[in-house]
């Protein structure tokens, strides 16, 4: 008899790895750690604390969202219908001058309660206050890589100040809570962060050793400028400061040449695509498959709630599919199987956390999900990789484990009280919007230390 904390019997495991998809499957959780996973009439004796029926269910990996700005939450649907630059400039920029910390707390935790119901199991994340976040993430039982934003837009000593914030965050939680919190430094984009900034970051994420979180190319306007005021494209001037390395995540990757693409092939550096984010804000279309055949590691995010409007992951994967197969007239660009590595296992490598998540196997840590496949629109199931793209949505997700820990058991989240969130989230969110806009409260905050 071998002792284990939970056992998942009888489901269907979609494993993301060399075993592909196990059917009557028996996976075994211990101490956080997956143990068994494979055919239940293989598999030895279990003795569990606890024992889940996985019948006409599917088991998964945990979803993972690459890229994120959780405690935006609280600006969904608040600047609706504008290009990025307005969006940014006229709604987002002056709202999150008036953000407290507490703001970004309750956003992040109602983003938490949406990713938990939703079978998102570890979020990369970008903004301010991540201390915050990283309780937030904490309290909901997520796995999170925090990444402080950072800015200087004109202002030389803001930058200065949200670089020291950012490593002062890494060093307080990268590898915490037994490794599922970990950091990287989160310079906003190119057109926000000046060429020296930006060569400071990669110093200090290569003292640190944590990789680096950026926009890169999401707008064509901001793109454009760039290579007018530098004579160089966002990709060389990235090149340049020292910031291409194989742990850099790129968020967006919309307007590059065969030359930016080859570039950052050749450093192996991770794209994360934002497929409803995109369409959205207008920003044009990533040019996916051709990142994939550069050998570019693609992962899936959302982007923020307030681009978005939605944190739900099957949603993602359906729209980074038919986008792309739209963009090119060709059905065969990103096929269903690959929009699920995308968003498991190749989200794991491009976070740098393959070794730990992203597919289900003896040794990974144990990030599960079960869907509830016994829904009409996920029936008959002949190919598992289309239900899950096409069929399948976030409120399907029945069982959601982290860490190996059930966080949310037939869909009650057992860490938080969804409804307390629900409530203080959206009381932040009216209190935020008729706080007056007097000054810059962020820089005043940091001017001040
Ligand atoms: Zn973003």
């Amino acid at each position: 008899m071998v002792m284990a904390d939970i056992v998942i019997r009888d489901c269907t495991i979609v494993t993301m790895s060399k075993m592909g998809v196990i059917r009557q499957g028996l996976i075994s959780v211990k101490d956080g750690t997956i143990i068994y996973v494979g055919r239940k009439i293989e598999a030895p004796m279990f003795e569990a604390d606890e024992f889940i029926d996985g019948n006409g269910k599917i088991a998964m990996p945990g979803l993972i969202n690459c890229h994120t700005h959780a405690p935006m939450s609280l600006f969904r649907g608040i600047a609706e219908d504008v290009e990025l630059s307005e969006w940014l400039k006229e709604k987002i920029w002056p709202l999150e001058a008036k953000l407290r910390s507490d703001d970004v707390y309750y956003g992040a935790l109602l983003s938490c309660v949406e990713m938990i119901k939703s079978g998102v199991t570890c979020f990369s994340d970008m903004y301010f206050y991540e201390d915050m976040v990283a309780k937030a993430a904490a309290e909901a039982g997520l796995r999170c890589i925090l990444s402080s934003g950072i800015i200087n837009a004109g202002h030389k000593m803001l930058g200065r100040i949200l670089l020291r914030e950012a490593v002062k965050v890494a060093k307080k939680y990268h590898g915490s809570l037994g490794g599922r919190i970990t950091v990287m430094l989160g310079p906003h984009a190119v057109y926000s962060c000046s060429p020296s900034l930006l060569k400071k970051v990669g110093e200090e994420a290569e003292k640190l050793g944590v990789g680096v979180h950026i926009h890169l190319a999401e707008s064509k306007s901001n793109y454009d400028n760039i290579k007018e005021t530098y004579g160089k494209s966002e990709v060389e001037i990235l090149c340049e400061a020292g910031l291409l390395k194989p742990n850099l995540l790129a968020a967006h990757c919309i307007h590059l040449s065969d030359e930016d693409i080859a570039l950052m092939a050749k450093h192996n550096v991770k794209a994360v695509y934002n497929p409803i984010s995109n369409m959205k804000l207008a920003s044009g279309i990533p040019r996916i498959r051709d990142l994939l055949n550069a050998g570019i590691v693609v992962g899936l995010g959302t982007d923020g709630p307030a681009s978005n409007n939605s944190l739900d992951m099957f949603d993602t994967m359906k729209a980074a599919a038919l986008l792309q197969k739209a963009k090119y007239m060709d059905p065969r660009v990103l096929p269903a199987r690959k929009v699920v590595e995308m968003a498991t296992i190749d989200g794991a490598k491009a976070v740098g956390l393959e070794s730990v998540i992203g597919s289900l196997e003896a040794g990974k840590k144990a990030d599960i999900i079960l869907i509830d496949a016994e829904k009409p629109h996920l029936k008959p199931l002949h190919d598992i990789y289309a239900t899950l793209v096409y069929s399948a949505r976030g409120s399907d997700v029945n069982t959601t484990i982290v860490d190996g820990r059930i966080v949310m058991d037939e869909r009650k989240i057992k860490t938080l009280d969804e409804h307390e969130v629900i409530e203080k989230a959206e009381k932040a969110a009216y209190d935020l919007l008729s706080r007056k806009d007097v000054v810059r409260s962020l820089i005043e905050k940091f001017i001040k230390k």
